[in-house]
């Protein structure tokens, strides 16, 4: 197998090259190198347009970009799909369209083009249909890594026919497309005359025709079930995770692979703590009188409690630091902090020899006058001079 080329060198922009340099490049070559321009040669054609669609996937991707950077092309290849590009695997259709679309006068409208994007045109069969499962975790699970077993309904191949709908004797070739999948239909409009390509009507682009339908599957090539899944979370795992379980997902409609399970981590709310990427933050309620004189006070943990110094003097909104006491990290780089948000509470039910206390308490401090009206003072506000 030839060595694949550098996308840089197919694109022809140097590696600092920004995503607007990358997609000017990419519109030019795909505006030259398209298939309906160059009649005369359209399979080397497509092959090139295929090539620059390939390269501009995983550099315009900024992702893809980093893993190609780091590791070559065995970095992005698990991006795609089938191991290697396809055409389902471009994703920039958008960047492109309007260039051969609409007017343009290329004679677009359900031709070449359609069969690129359209996902029509294939070698092989088709990937089974990938399925999303969402399960809600709490935060303690997410902080330990944990274990689950989930009943995940899918489909898989049918185990009588191999996925094929029918036993190899009752499937033949279609007869409307001999076995393309696709015709081709002539059409003239005004002095331009079209070639386009359609999925074909008899067969629905399988290109087969099924005399007698397995028993088992009725045809359909897959039958239902229930699989028990074993899924690890990792310790760190974090809101909005996705795990990929290859081949979990549904059975392929024609005899290819199976689609993935892909399952969406959520991380339930939790009572106490608040979390920020790594850290954890909690509200501890402390006394007016704690907040004024100090005091030492338990707070919960991830794995406890912890006790933690309340200076004197202490302001609601202060935030005292326990370190290490955060998530874990879920790329091993250590545990986060947790914070720990002093709120001073207010005394609201007093006794009357509680009341008199804080009134000599007032006195003592001089905060009102003869007149019992508090006078308003802004000395933080405003420097001395
Ligand atoms: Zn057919
Ligand atoms: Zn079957």
């Amino acid at each position: 197998m030839p060595s694949k080329r550098d996308y840089y060198e197919v694109l022809g922009v140097s590696r600092d090259a920004g995503a607007d340099e990358i997609r000017k490049a990419y519109r030019k070559l795909a505006l030259k190198h398209h298939p309906d321009r160059n009649k005369e040669e359209p399979k080397v054609a497509e092959e090139k347009f295929k090539d620059l669609s390939e390269a501009y996937e995983v550099l315009v991707d900024p992702d893809k970009r980093a893993r190609y950077d780091q590791y070559g092309h065995s970095g992005v290849e698990s991006t795609f799909r089938g191991g290697g590009f396809d055409w389902s695997d471009f994703t920039h259709f958008e960047d492109i369209s309007d260039i051969f679309g609409g007017s343009s006068g290329f004679g677009f409208g359900g031709s070449i083009f359609e069969q690129f994007f359209g996902g029509r045109h294939r070698s092989g069969p088709r990937e089974g249909r990938s399925l999303r499962y969402d399960i809600e975790i709490p935060l303690q699970d997410a902080a330990s890594g944990a274990e689950r077993e989930l009943r995940i309904p899918h489909s898989v191949q049918c185990k009588s026919c191999g996925g094929q709908g029918a036993d190899s004797k009752d499937i033949k070739t279609c007869q409307t497309c001999k076995g393309a999948g696709r015709v081709q239909q002539g059409q003239t409009r005004g002095n331009t005359s079209f070639v386009s390509i359609a999925a074909c009507p008899t067969c629905r682009g399988s290109g087969r025709q099924i005399i007698k339908p397995c028993a088992t599957c009725e045809g359909v090539g897959a039958t239902d079930t229930t699989s028990t899944i074993k899924v690890s979370i990792p310790q760190g795992a974090e809101e909005g995770m996705r795990l990929r379980i290859r081949g979990a997902g549904e059975a392929s409609s024609d005899g290819g692979a199976p689609g993935d399970l892909f399952i969406i981590i959520h991380i339930a709310p939790h009572e106490v703590f608040e979390r920020d990427g790594r850290n954890l933050y909690v509200d501890a309620p402390i006394s007016f009188s704690e907040a004024a004189l100090g005091a030492k006070i338990r707070v919960p943990t991830l794995d406890g409690t912890a006790l933690v110094t309340i200076p004197p003097g202490t302001q609601t909104g202060t935030v005292l630091r326990l370190k290490g006491k955060g998530m874990p990290d879920l790329r091993g780089h250590g545990n986060g902090d947790e914070f720990v948000r002093a709120q001073v509470i207010t005394p609201s039910k007093l006794n009357a020899e509680q009341k008199e206390l804080l009134r000599k308490f007032s006195e003592s401090v001089g905060q009102y006058g003869k007149t019992g009206a508090r006078k308003m003072r802004f000395s933080g506000l405003r420097k001395k001079s």
